[in-house]
């Protein structure tokens, strides 16, 4: 199934909600959400400590992993995790 869906209207609803959001779709983070700011085993790639999610990520679900790369927001963060396009 295919949804539609506008991106740039859901941004502002989701900013500051990204714990509830990741907890739902994303629960591959909860280590992560745990101790946000904190390196953590990357939840796609594994490893030992390459990956955290902002302090502050609640507001806008930006991460980075030191070899996946740095995801800007949680739509990007979405994204990298379960394989799907929002763009
Ligand atoms: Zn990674």
């Amino acid at each position: 199934m295919k949804y539609f869906l506008n991106i740039e209207e859901i941004r502002p609803l989701a900013k500051g909600h990204w714990d509830y959001i990741f907890s739902a779709l994303a629960p591959q983070l909860s280590a992560a959400m745990e101790q946000p700011g904190k390196h953590v085993p990357c939840p796609v790639h594994g490893g030992k400590d390459g990956f955290r999610l902002f302090s502050n990520y609640q507001e806008n679900g930006a991460c980075v992993c030191n070899t996946c790369g740095e995801f800007r927001d949680g739509f990007k963060t979405l994204e990298w995790i379960n394989g799907w396009s929002f763009f």
